[in-house]
């Protein structure tokens, strides 16, 4: 082992020539880039350390021949803006652009293949009225439903997100009181639901789901408006990220799993890697909530075994490349079939010919583990019934990625086991999208936890908190 090296240059001083404080990012996926860039603004000396040999953490790319695959399909919304003024500051907004106006096609597949098209839009009309045209003709739902789904939206608008409670109850379970049926729960809120939480509404805590929807579709018009990579995650999350790293002077190192954690003897704390140890005045541990568990030291948090009790839940995605173009739209939901989201994925893939769509299967608890054989079995014969272009093509590849782990389990309850970003231990702060950010496992709760932790820090650090990444609240 090496002596204890400082991060950054030259031993206290950072880049702007300032003695400076220094800081030790663990773990490099939207958390903790988003930390490091944060402090490295704020003129704190940075080291980020990521295990594996990329940065992106969950939301990342790779190559399968000359296609380049998205580990899972990733949105977000005009509301996430944590995660957009995290894209500004990578310079990668225009890479990954919103749509104009929320629209969303919602295919039924129960009905005559191709014919039950119905539509999520929203126009251009104060909140909730922006939704009032859509949820009228919605075809989706008898008159009644959607005359009941809008008495819930009101209610739920009416609910206060701050009560604890209903972070213990059941989103289902409000939704019946609600007078909602089951074709409703299907159509409209698990349709939404499945997608932002990773669970269906049975297993969704009431207050992460009123928390998706008031903000998502009654917050702001245009909140709802979804927004995706038109390139690779990888060039965003990996190379951009990167790039703005370097640029902010932050030492980024692939491939350094970080195997300790503890307390400097002169203060401050000292980071073990295979071969190296790393001293500094702060570390931020953006690492998986099992993993952040593992390194934290003894007392940091009075009860860490509840970090083990926050449960996970899995994302599917299904990649099939076609021969022939099969869907015009870049993407629609289905209903009345086991696919849920498609994506067309094939110019961000770099396909020259045919069309890759992807399907993005979430609360895959059922389906993680298929052989690919019955998930084919499964899949083509729906896309086929969905579109009927599909029927006549040849499938040239068929292949699934499978994340175990995507996301954190929404599960009522998960409210008190999610920790902020100071623990007891002074200098020690948890950021990932695990974290108490008060959204469900999304990349906005990834960058809001890497800006509380950040913030955290530089309060701590006594240095002032000028970086980008600034909450609204605060803005
Ligand atoms: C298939 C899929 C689809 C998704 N779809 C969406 C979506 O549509 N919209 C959305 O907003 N979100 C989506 N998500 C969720 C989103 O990707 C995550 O919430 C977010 O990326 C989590 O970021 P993070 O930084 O908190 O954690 P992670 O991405 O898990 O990053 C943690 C990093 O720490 C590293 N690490 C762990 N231990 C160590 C160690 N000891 N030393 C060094 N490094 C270590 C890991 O290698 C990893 O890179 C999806 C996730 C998946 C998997």
């Amino acid at each position: 082992m090496t002596e204890a090296a400082r991060p950054g240059g030259t031993p206290g001083e950072n880049r702007t020539g300032r003695p400076g404080s220094t800081a030790v990012v663990v773990g490099g996926g939207l958390a903790g880039v988003t930390t490091a860039l944060a402090l490295a603004d704020a003129g704190v000396r940075v080291t980020l350390l990521e295990g594996r040999p990329r940065l992106g953490g969950l939301a990342f790319s790779f190559q399968r021949g000359t296609l380049t695959v998205d580990n899972g399909q990733h949105v977000y919304l005009r509301c996430c803006t944590a995660y957009r003024r995290f894209l500004d500051r990578i310079d990668a907004a225009a890479l990954a652009p919103l749509q104009n106006r929320l629209d969303v096609p919602v295919l039924d597949a129960a009905g005559r293949p191709g014919r039950r098209l119905g539509r999520l839009r929203r126009d251009a009309l104060p909140v909730p009225l922006h939704l009032g045209r859509s949820l009228a003709t919605y075809p989706h739902l008898s008159l009644a439903e959607r005359a009941r789904v809008g008495r819930a939206a009101l209610a739920l608008k009416a609910l206060d997100l701050d009560d604890p409670a209903l972070d213990e109850r059941d989103f289902a379970g409000w939704l019946a009181a609600h007078g909602q049926s089951a074709r409703a729960v299907e159509a409209l809120w698990d349709l939404v639901g499945v997608a932002t939480l990773n669970a269906v509404a049975r297993d969704a805590s009431l207050g992460l789901a009123a928390m998706v929807f008031r903000t998502g579709l009654l917050s702001d018009p245009g909140a709802a408006d979804i927004g995706w990579s038109h390139v690779p995650l990888g060039e965003l999350h990996d190379r951009l990220a990167r790039k703005a790293l370097d640029s902010a002077g932050v030492r980024t190192e692939l491939r350094t799993r970080v195997t300790s954690v503890r307390a400097a003897e002169g203060g401050g704390w000292r980071v073990e890697v295979p071969g190296e140890s790393l001293d500094a005045d702060a570390v931020v541990l953006a690492v998986p909530q099992r993993e952040a568990y593992d390194l934290l030291p003894p007392g940091a948090l009075d009860r860490p075994e509840r970090l083990l009790e926050i449960g996970t839940a899995p994302i599917l995605n299904v990649h099939v490349v076609y021969d022939r173009q099969v869907l015009s739209r870049p993407f629609f939901a289905a209903l009345g079939s086991p696919v849920q989201w498609v994506f067309d994925r094939t110019e961000a893939s770099g396909l020259s010919e045919g069309q890759y769509l992807a399907l993005s299967q979430s609360a895959a608890h059922q389906e993680i583990d298929e052989p690919v054989a019955v998930l084919r079995e499964r899949y083509l014969p729906e896309l086929e019934r969905l579109l009927p272009g599909a029927r006549g093509a040849r499938v040239k590849d068929f292949f699934v990625t499978r994340e175990r782990t995507a996301t954190f389990a929404p599960t009522p309850g998960v409210g008190r086991l999610r920790p902020g970003a100071r623990t007891k231990a002074p200098g020690l702060y948890l950021a990932g999208a695990w974290t108490a950010t008060g959204w469900p496992a999304t990349m906005e709760s990834a960058v809001r936890s890497g800006v509380s932790a950040a913030d955290a820090a530089l309060a701590a650090l006594g240095r002032p908190r000028d970086h980008l990444f600034v909450h609204e609240e605060a803005a």
